[in-house]
């Protein structure tokens, strides 16, 4: 039975339709995987009792032909979204053993199209990260290794424990979110999809709030295909988030297998670094003639305030962090460590409640929002961002009908590897922030190996709203890549 989950979303959707398995079959399968993987450490919290609950409930409906969309499909859930009922903790020792009473908007959408909850899923504390160090829970290994080697890496971050599970088919296809990369760069790490969709394409309610003007909720599944299925779920309006748009949300899985003839791609003569390993340029350029031979026309295109996105991006992330973090005073939620006055209660709380990122984080964002040099920092990089944007615009505006990009500018790195130097880190998102500054939709699509038989992923970049071009172009690379599974050691 075990080999039911090696099958994709869709084949499951299928077979479950026509009855060659149950929900519950298909969910037990996944729950003993879990089990079996926990030295993944890709679930921070395991809902057996409700997936079975939940699994027989899709049973009962496919039984009586009113099965949604997903119905009976065994799903995880990333911790930054609030579950009703469920632990939820960001992966934040500040959250303790919060459980919220209502449920995030993106998740009731998924259980209205009948999925199935496993658990939660594993990130970086409060999404800050890009290897899932940061987690209270301790790092996410991922399932891929280094031929011939067994040194433990990092699956990217900070989706990490929803591209593990994913790529280790423990669920099939997960939620997860991204501010700078936090989808594209775990799905680059682990052979997995991941679409980061247009600002305000999926509600943001009910999502642990990071940098509120960037954040993004979208799915990691196994292929484009599953992936664009579980899209269709996530996306929609909602009047609780004012930052949602009201548009009718498109069947993205019709756009799988379009023909992209004629499609200009865009090629962003800066994305080439000094530096870059030769394995990234030359599957940048393969994946370039992939499109080419499926009737796509490449063309050299300029972004030239890429250089200024990262130190932009790191002025206002952590900005609006300190403002959204500001919360956790040890009153309202969770954890709470007393002292003698009240200011105390709160220094107590969150010295002890954040961990070393979030506290650096919340440090500069308060900094450059200070009096004195929110001009020189803050207002500045909303500046650069305008820049950055506008970059975009006109590449669109001479007909470019998605850029396409290396996903990230190296494999996955061993787990301690880069702790040392944070900016070491931060450059894992060089390629993909500057589409959270544009409030772009992104897609990374598995694309190749490097020398080390670790996966590498390909980026492409849409115009606003236009999801359906990165899943018609993100296909046709999927089919000249091949697809890439990790060897089982776990
Ligand atoms: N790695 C980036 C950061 O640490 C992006 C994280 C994210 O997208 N949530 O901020």
């Amino acid at each position: 039975m075990t080999d039911l989950t090696s099958l994709t979303l869709a084949e499951a959707r299928d077979g479950l339709a026509n009855k060659s398995f149950t929900s519950l079959e298909l969910t037990e399968v996944h729950l003993s995987a879990i089990e079996a993987a926990r030295a993944l450490n890709a679930f921070v919290l395991e809902t057996p009792d409700q997936a079975r609950a939940m699994a027989r409930e899709a049973d009962a409906k496919i039984g009586k032909g009113q099965g949604g969309p997903l119905a009976g499909i065994p799903l995880g859930i990333k911790d930054l979204f609030a579950t009703k009922d469920v632990r939820t903790t960001a992966c934040s020792r500040i959250l303790g053993n919060f459980v919220p009473t209502y449920e995030s908007t993106v998740t009731s959408q998924l259980w209205r199209d009948g999925a199935v909850m496993l658990g939660k899923l594993n990130n970086d504390e409060f999404a800050m990260g890009s290897s899932n160090e940061t987690s209270c829970f301790g790092p996410v290994v991922n399932p891929w290794r280094r031929d011939g080697a067994n040194t433990t890496l990092v699956p990217g971050g900070s989706s990490g424990g929803s591209a593990s599970a994913v790529a280790a088919l423990l669920c099939m296809g997960a939620t997860a979110t991204d501010t700078g990369g936090s989808i594209r760069q775990p799905a680059a790490f682990t052979a997995t999809v991941g679409m980061k969709p247009t600002y305000g394409r999926c509600s943001r309610w009910g999502i642990v709030a990071f940098a509120s003007s960037l954040d993004q909720a979208g799915p990691i599944g196994r292929t484009v295909r599953d992936t664009s299925i579980l899209m269709r779920s996530m996306a929609g309006h909602d009047p609780k988030d004012t930052t949602s748009v009201d548009r009718a949300v498109p069947d993205y899985e019709a756009a799988v297998g379009k023909s992209v003839k004629g499609m200009k791609i865009g090629i962003p003569k800066e994305y080439r670094l000094d530096g870059m390993p030769a394995e990234i340029e030359k599957l940048w350029s393969e994946g370039a003639a992939w499109l080419k031979a499926a009737g796509a026309e490449p063309v050299e295109v300029s972004l030239p305030h890429t250089k200024y996105a990262l130190p932009a991006y790191y002025i206002v992330a952590p900005a609006e962090a300190s403002s959204n973090l500001a919360r956790y005073d040890g009153v309202r939620y969770g954890l709470r460590v007393p002292g003698r006055s009240i200011g105390e209660l709160y220094e107590n709380t969150r010295a002890e409640g954040f961990g070393a990122e979030v506290r650096r984080r919340v440090m500069i964002g308060t900094y450059v929002l200070s009096a004195g040099y929110y001009d020189a920092y803050y207002l500045r990089a909303q500046k650069v961002r305008t820049l950055i944007k506008k970059d975009f615009e006109d590449c669109f505006a001479k007909g470019v009908n998605a850029i396409l990009t290396p996903a990230t500018p190296s494999a996955a790195f061993g787990i301690g590897e880069k702790g040392a130097d944070p900016v070491e880190m931060y450059l894992n998102d060089i390629f993909t922030v500057t589409v959270n500054m544009a409030g772009l939709p992104g897609i990374a699509v598995p694309a190749g190996k490097d020398s080390q038989g670790l996966p590498l992923g390909l980026q492409l970049i849409g115009r606003p709203f236009d999801e359906e071009t990165l899943f018609s172009l993100g296909e046709v690379i999927e089919q000249a890549a091949g697809r890439f599974t990790p060897a089982r050691w776990w």
